[in-house]
């Protein structure tokens, strides 16, 4: 196919298919606006008193792109466009919104709320795409470990490492990779040594300890979770930067990682790197000297709407192109679906027209590159055709 000018790689952005390798389920209750703008915001407080999660940058695509979706006129008001979402089903409303987004293939990851959102098989009905799972390496480890909380006698601690490799082998053998919230739970600045066995059965026996519901906060076991998924050569998603409130920021920037990265050249493991704003120009370093390290902004896209390409802008300064993937990190609601792959397509397209006019690339070679980002470099990370 040749590209003639500006238009035609707009339109061929447009209908190029994308490969969504880190984003979760949505619901499929309908919602009351409190839970839809909750949805709309990384925060788990409600907008403050006298504002609206509305007056956003993902607020304004939604009035403005998701609107004419739902057969309403473009910035119409929260409540117009809450009020028609509800007179719909939501069946209905998740499939426009994702037939919208012409996503191909998603890299699902389970392990959130899975109790309130769609399974890859759910999201496999309501796309006819393939959905293939990512696992939670946490969340496998807290459920494990619920099994044995409660449990009498000496060897609990062994008996627990031994359920947890099996869990841990039988889950990555039907996922196409894992991720790991350490960036949540206990920041980046952590060892990058794989722990020894005292310090992992002293640790153990903490976590069985625990009244009530487990949950997992132990940097040794954590890096226990990573060197088993370095030793067995998974794609390794990193939580990294900008997320919910719970995450320390200043313990996310991704070169805190450099040492784990030096020492697992070679082991076949590879990282993505998730989200990364506001250090996906850290992410983008790490992504050009390490060989196993890929990265992507999603999320961020959503959340800087009409600066989303100057993100993706940044992106693309120092990466290889061959490293940088795309992800919607939609959670929830089907309208973060089609922001993010629509803000993608938009914003990509205008960064590499510019290069096209400034820096003379041929709109062949714009184009090139639109596909590996969109879906030929996951294809070959994940190996999935
Ligand atoms: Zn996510």
């Amino acid at each position: 196919m040749s590209i003639k000018n500006s238009n035609e790689l707009l339109q061929a952005l447009e209908s190029l298919p994308l490969f969504d390798h880190h984003c979760h389920g949505i619901v499929t209750e309908p919602l009351q606006r409190p839970e839809f703008e909750e949805l709309i915001s990384e925060s788990s407080s409600p907008a403050t008193c006298g504002t609206t999660r509305f007056d956003s940058q993902v607020g304004f695509q939604i009035r403005g792109a998701c609107a004419p979706i739902l057969g309403l006129d473009s910035f119409c008001s929260p409540d117009e466009y809450i009020a028609k979402r509800a007179t719909m089903v939501p069946d209905i409303v998740n499939s426009k919104f994702l037939k919208a987004a012409g996503i191909e293939t998603f890299g699902l990851e389970t392990g959130h709320s899975a109790d309130i959102i769609t399974s890859p098989s759910e999201l496999h009905q309501l796309t006819g795409k393939a959905v293939h799972e990512v696992i939670r390496l946490e969340k496998v480890a807290e459920e494990v470990a619920e099994k044995f909380q409660n449990e009498e006698g000496s060897d609990k601690v062994s008996a627990f490492l031994d359920e947890l490799d099996a869990t841990l082998y039988s889950r990555v053998e039907n996922a196409i990779g894992v991720k790991s919230i350490a960036a949540y739970r206990i920041g980046l600045d952590f060892s990058p040594n794989r722990p020894t066995k005292e310090e992992l059965s002293r640790s153990v026996a903490k976590l069985l300890a625990q009244d009530g519901k487990i949950r997992l906060a132990d940097s040794t076991i954590i890096r226990y979770l990573l060197w088993f998924a370095i030793d067995t050569a998974q794609v390794i998603q990193l939580h990294i930067g900008y997320g919910d409130d719970d995450v320390d920021l200043h313990q996310c920037n991704p070169l805190l990682l450099t040492e784990l990265f030096r020492k697992s050249i070679g082991s076949g493991a590879r990282f993505t790197l998730l989200h990364c704003y506001p250090f996906h120009r850290e992410a983008g370093y790490l992504a050009d000297v390490f060989p196993h390290v890929y990265f992507d902004v999603g999320l961020a896209i959503n959340y800087t709407g009409a600066r989303a390409h100057a993100v993706i802008a940044e992106s693309l300064e120092v990466s290889p192109f061959g490293k940088i993937l795309f992800s919607s990190d939609a959670f929830g609601l089907p309208e973060l679906y089609y922001l993010g792959a629509k803000l993608f397509r938009e914003g990509l397209s205008r960064v590499l027209n510019n290069f096209h006019k400034e820096s003379n690339w041929p709109l062949e070679e714009c184009h090139r590159v639109a596909r590996m980002i969109s879906y030929e470099n996951a294809a070959r990370l994940y190996k999935v055709e």
